[in-house]
């Protein structure tokens, strides 16, 4: 009997292989497809480095680059150019720069003067949160609501392709809440933060090559207990162990799922309420034009909340991160759908380049026709964590001893979450 199988071999199910491969234990890794990897993906088409998921680990994502180490790939840490570290939200109709410290919030046209007051008395704030608290209400309660409909909607937009107001804010947003059960305010959590520690990248970073390097040396470092084009049908729980259906039944001890909610549903019949777990499909639209035709803007782009615009939820200025993306070019990856508009996957790609171009006319002021374009979608999309997420999990985790679920379906959505609990002993 095999201690444990896994699942899926996208980044979750990889980084946990790797952990417990390294720490001795017996693994088996089974993937549906003829590719591991899952989200992440990278394309390389006419000297383009196209991003089909992640664009890069954001600046928090240590446990990330630990890992990048321990797989002795350090160096080909790719961190983004200086620039990219100024994020813009389209307000009025004009990009704003979103304010990088606090202080400078109260110079920043994005919320005015009563705005503004409420918002800094967030550590005076101490009305307590009411069970399953969405992101909006916690923001609302914490900074006031012109903050909520502001930042809020847009930064769930951005995360989640989702919504602010249907997210569970303890689930999708887990920090925020214990900072402010230790520290009784966002604000002071963040001031009491761990410094970043001295060998991790200051920026943004990917690796040369793309995301897809990341999932590819972790491949390497588990091939041996990888199965590929292996489908796992349907997980039967014997007594004190599971059978795991697939090309051959195997029998584990435990079994880790880290496949989305809605393929995970139909493997016991008790997962069917997994279903339940909604998701936002997005379309990425890439655009290039030769450097020195359209400018390129200092920043890693901007972000729309839904009462701005809903045909888009923002863009990502790929070379102005990333120069080495679209070598003499500048590209932008326009991100379309979402739960703001599920339909847009459902675009052929003529659509949805010309939307974009729209987009991209009516936001920056780009008339050039542009030398590339690419179109990358998301049909399974970003899982939602609504209300009832936490309590869910929990009682599934209770139904279930043996069986763990891990990866953006449930614990986290960003690259960072799936590499920290795969990292963590349960
Ligand atoms: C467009 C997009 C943009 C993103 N941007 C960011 C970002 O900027 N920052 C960030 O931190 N994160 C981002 N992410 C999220 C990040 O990609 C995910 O957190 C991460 O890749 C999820 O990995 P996973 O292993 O949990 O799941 P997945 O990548 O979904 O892997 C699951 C695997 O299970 C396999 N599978 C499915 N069904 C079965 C079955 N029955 N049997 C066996 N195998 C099966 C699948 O083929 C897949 O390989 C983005 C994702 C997308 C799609």
């Amino acid at each position: 009997m095999i201690e444990t199988v896994i699942v899926g071999a996208g980044l979750a199910g990889l980084t946990l292989a790797h952990r417990l491969k390294s720490e001795g234990q017996e693994v088996r890794v089974l993937e549906a497809s003829a590719r591991t990897g899952g989200s992440i993906a990278t394309d390389q088409v006419d000297g383009m480095t196209i991003e089909r998921g992640p664009q890069a680990c954001p600046t928090t994502a240590i446990a990330v680059y630990d890992l990048i180490s321990a797989l002795g790939a350090a160096e080909q840490v790719v961190v983004a150019q200086e620039a990219a570290r100024k994020r813009f939200l389209l307000h009025d109709r004009r990009l704003e720069p979103l304010p990088q410290k606090f202080k400078d919030v109260a110079k920043s046209p994005l919320l005015g003067m009563r705005a503004m007051g409420r918002a800094m008395s967030e550590p005076l704030v101490r009305r307590a949160p009411d069970p399953g608290e969405t992101v909006y209400d916690f923001i609302a309660r914490r900074f006031g609501p012109a903050v909520a409909e502001r930042f809020a909607t847009a930064f769930v937009a951005g995360v989640y392709g989702g919504d602010a107001r249907e997210l569970e804010v303890g689930a999708a947003f887990e920090d925020w809440v214990s900072a402010e059960r230790r520290h009784g305010s966002l604000v002071r959590g963040m001031m009491n933060k761990a410094p970043h520690p001295a060998h991790a990248p200051r920026n943004l970073f990917t690796l040369k090559g793309g995301m897809v390097r990341l999932t590819d040396a972790l491949t390497a470092s588990v091939h041996d207990t990888l199965a590929l084009n292996s489908p796992v049908e349907r997980i039967e729980h014997q007594g004190n162990h599971f059978v795991v259906h697939g090309a051959q039944p195997l029998k584990a001890k435990k079994v880790v799922i880290t496949v989305p909610p809605l393929p995970a549903s139909r493997l016991l019949p008790d997962l069917a309420d997994l279903a339940a777990i909604p998701s936002a499909p997005i379309a990425g639209v890439h655009l290039a034009w030769p450097a020195g035709t359209v400018q390129e803007q200092a920043g890693f782009g901007w972000l729309a909340a839904p009462e701005e615009r809903k045909d888009v939820l923002g863009t990502l200025w790929v070379t102005a991160g990333f120069p080495g993306h679209a070598p003499g070019h500048v590209m932008k990856r326009v991100m379309l759908g979402g739960t703001r508009d599920p339909s847009a996957v459902a675009l052929d790609d003529a659509q949805l380049i010309e939307r974009a171009r729209r987009v991209l006319r009516e936001v920056e002021g780009i008339q050039a026709p542009p030398v590339f374009a690419h179109v990358a979608r998301s049909r399974i999309g970003i899982p939602q964590y609504v209300r009832g997420h936490l309590a869910r999990m929990a009682r599934l985790k209770r139904a279930h001893p043996g069986l763990r679920f891990l990866g953006w379906g449930y614990t986290g959505v960003g690259v960072s979450h799936c590499v920290q609990a795969a990292m963590h002993r349960d």
